[in-house]
């Protein structure tokens, strides 16, 4: 699935499309997670893109009269082509067309979907979004706030996108054992250094998975553009049965809220 890293490189490679004339979309097949809105070719068209980024895994298209809401679900992609171009893919389902290239986006699985909406802030899928994980709103103060009014264990707490966005599985295991936490600890047992370290880990595993996406942007101009996962280089996740890089003890695997979670239990207390 894209994780947020793969989300951000994406919208990175098609950043270069901000300020210029949407002509038209062409949606070849409605039938996403949720089915495309029929009005959304009509209101779209001649538009200008006034800006394009990201909030959470959304690449959001802000046009003069709208906004459109794109997810890559569990298998989509983006790519590049030039507008005159007509070789398609199996599974290319929708085209965004600019004046001189367009945007092609492919979805084997049909988990992504496409929305339309005047109002952004309050869509469905963006108003109970907590905060981004790169930006300061996302402090120890934040976290520790969030785990006193929290029932459950750490690793869940931060994968649940209304206290933090962008935190997918490979990356809570990453995070937590760079800030020597156990996964299973109780979020309400954490004092405030353990909530900054946890923070500044996330940070540090989530900017360093980005820098690597950047370097698969030519990839966008390829036949396939799938950017897949970032080979980022993994402490403790898929390490089971294999010794700890600190201390040589196994790491452990065990299921947490019905996820494969990875941890050194001598290390992460
Ligand atoms: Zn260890």
């Amino acid at each position: 699935m894209p994780e947020l890293p793969e989300v951000e490189t994406t919208l990175r490679a098609i950043k270069k499309f901000q300020g210029q004339s949407l002509t038209s979309i062409k949606v070849h097949n409605r039938n996403l997670r949720w089915a495309v809105a029929k009005g959304l070719e009509k209101n779209s068209r001649n538009q200008k893109l006034i800006n394009l980024h990201r909030r959470a895994k959304y690449i959001i298209f802000e046009l003069e009269n709208t906004f459109l809401l794109l997810h890559l679900g569990m298998s989509g992609s983006l790519r590049i082509l030039k507008s005159e171009d007509n070789y398609f893919l199996k599974h290319d389902h929708i085209e965004f067309i600019f004046d001189n290239e367009k945007i092609i986006y492919n979805d084997p699985r049909r988990f992504g979907s496409l929305h339309m909406t005047k109002d952004i802030n309050n869509h469905k899928l963006i108003s109970q979004l907590g905060p981004e994980p790169l930006s300061e709103n996302f402090n120890g103060e934040y976290l520790l706030d969030c785990c006193k009014r929290s029932k459950t264990n750490i690793k869940t707490l931060i994968m649940n996108q209304k206290n933090v966005v962008g935190i997918g599985n490979i990356y809570a295991s990453e995070s937590l054992y760079l800030s020597r936490i156990n996964p299973q600890k109780e979020s309400q047992k954490l004092d405030i250094e353990e909530c900054r370290r946890i923070v500044s880990s996330a940070k540090k595993v989530l900017s360093e998975a980005i820098k690597v996406g950047g370097t698969t942007l030519k990839d966008f101009y390829s036949a396939d553009g799938s950017p897949g996962y970032f080979k980022i280089r993994l402490n403790v996740y898929g390490r089971n049965d294999q010794k700890c890089k600190n201390c040589e003890e196994e790491i452990l695997k065990v299921t947490i809220n019905q996820r494969a979670t990875f941890y050194c239990p001598n290390c992460q207390s």
